[in-house]
């Protein structure tokens, strides 16, 4: 067999094409944070390596959170008072408010707007819409259909259920020499978009696949889960195998014609990983740029929340939200192309032969470093413990979450609150909140007092 660092894709067409052709093949399938479209994706994942498929009832508590239930979607439309589809969900999955509820029945133009998404500034986009947490139903819709609807009676219908039935996720593990674990993780729960985040889903196959084929030293976990609710669940169902995950990316964006990568990085911002990712940037020559780790975005918000502070990162193109057709169906096959699906694929490639290379004691010395790193001292010695420290409390249920998923700008409202929970472990002061989220210091501390009258904060006394 051969060993990881002689790794050459030996394929005429190239990689990129077969990322690429993967995407094609996931990209109609309506997926969802539970449901069949996850199964569905999950099981042409697995022609091409050897998944194992989890599934987790309905219910379950995990962590502050519990798995939800289960959601299936058949059809969706809207008619008009003659009879005639102006909006059809089997031309786009994203017609839907996905989790919508099932319902049918005629409606008036004022009761219909009640349930409508549009994106005025790109009238042709039809914008993608949740509601995960809050029963509700709706329709997004291009803003030109919008304004082509009249003052008359419609039909709507959306033929879903919601059930106690259970999450599924992918996982798989590549035993190598030692137990030293790289984790790999990207969702699967976005319906019909490509680079958030199938070409995602689709790189790492391919990289899976190729270390399947090889001889190496770390061992390597991929984690093909939905997003937020898949993670925690995760982490919640292997807290005892998290000691051994020494380096991680969270893999999202990375199809996109930008010729630029963007390195987002781990909590601690020291580890190896942060290292080795920004050694594969500056040797490549190309353009690139790196931030410090935030509180939203991925799931490596779970995995750095102060309770697992693990050393993952997330390696990109154009970062989510930077990119006008986020969310949108122009986030379609169009928008992510082979070359940059190549070149993505060749960067983590890299880093994995770098990763495969390091010395023990570098891997030591980094360990011991964490901690006292991340203490810098302040005017306003005030600490706070999140008292949720394990991935992120459930917000919605407490009423301190925007209900509606998926919109750029709500996350904004919400950064206070985020980077107060993250950083409250202790070791960072109010000032050094400020400091490192950039905020005022005023929403800093109204979110400590929101978050303290919530039960989920309390001051440290030590
Ligand atoms: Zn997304």
């Amino acid at each position: 067999m051969e060993k990881i660092n002689q790794i050459e894709i030996k394929n005429s067409k190239g990689i990129g094409k077969d990322i690429y052709e993967l995407i094609q093949d996931l990209y109609p399938i309506c997926r969802s944070i539970t449901g069949n479209g996850v199964r569905e994706t999950l099981n042409k994942i697995k022609q091409h390596i050897p998944l194992n498929i989890s599934e987790v009832p309905t219910g379950t508590k995990v962590f502050d959170w519990e798995v939800p239930k289960e959601w299936n979607i058949n059809d969706a439309y809207i008619k008009n008072s003659k009879g005639e589809k102006i909006v059809d969900f089997k031309k786009s999955n994203l017609h839907v408010l996905n989790y919508s509820i099932p319902i049918h029945k005629k409606i008036s133009l004022t009761e219909l707007k009640k349930h409508i998404f549009t994106l005025p500034e790109h009238p042709d986009w039809i914008p993608y819409r949740t509601s995960y947490y809050e029963e509700n139903w709706g329709f997004c819709i291009t803003h030109n259909q919008f304004q082509n609807l009249r003052d008359e009676q419609y039909e709507v219908c959306i033929e879903s259920s919601l059930i106690q039935g259970s999450l599924t996720y992918g996982e798989i593990f590549l035993k190598g020499k030692i137990k030293d674990e790289v984790l790999l993780s990207c969702y699967v729960c976005h319906p019909s978009m490509c680079n958030d985040n199938l070409s995602g889903v689709s790189l790492l196959t391919y990289l899976a696949r190729e270390i399947n084929k090889v001889n190496h030293n770390l061992s390597y976990r991929f984690l093909f889960i939905p997003e937020t609710i898949g993670a925690i669940t995760w982490l919640s169902k292997n807290e005892k195998k998290i000691n051994n995950i020494k380096h991680g990316l969270v893999a999202t964006c990375v199809g996109d014609s930008s010729g630029k990568m963007t390195y987002k990085k781990t909590r601690n911002g020291n580890n190896i990983i942060d290292k080795i990712v920004t050694n594969v940037l500056t040797e490549s020559k190309e353009p690139f740029e790196i931030v410090d780790f935030f509180p939203t975005g991925s799931d490596e918000r779970q995995f750095c929340s102060p309770g697992f502070n693990l050393p993952i990162g997330s390696l990109m193109r154009t970062i989510y939200d930077k990119f006008e057709e986020y969310h949108t169906s122009a986030d379609n096959l169009n928008y992510v192309n082979s070359k940059s699906l190549e070149n993505s694929f060749e960067k983590y490639l890299k880093i994995i032969k770098q990763l495969e290379e390091i010395k023990v004691e570098e891997k030591e010395s980094n360990q011991k470093n964490v901690k006292n790193k991340i203490i810098i001292k302040s005017d306003e010695e005030i600490f706070y413990n999140n008292l949720n420290p394990k991935c992120e409390p459930q917000l919605g249920r407490r009423g301190l979450y925007n209900m509606v998923g998926g919109q750029k700008n709500s996350i904004q409202n919400m950064l206070p609150i985020f980077w107060v929970l993250n950083l409250s472990d202790g070791t960072n002061s109010i000032s050094d909140i400020v400091k490192k989220s950039n905020l005022e210091i005023q929403d800093i501390k109204n979110a400590i007092n929101i978050l303290i009258k919530k039960n989920l904060l309390k001051m440290d006394t030590k």
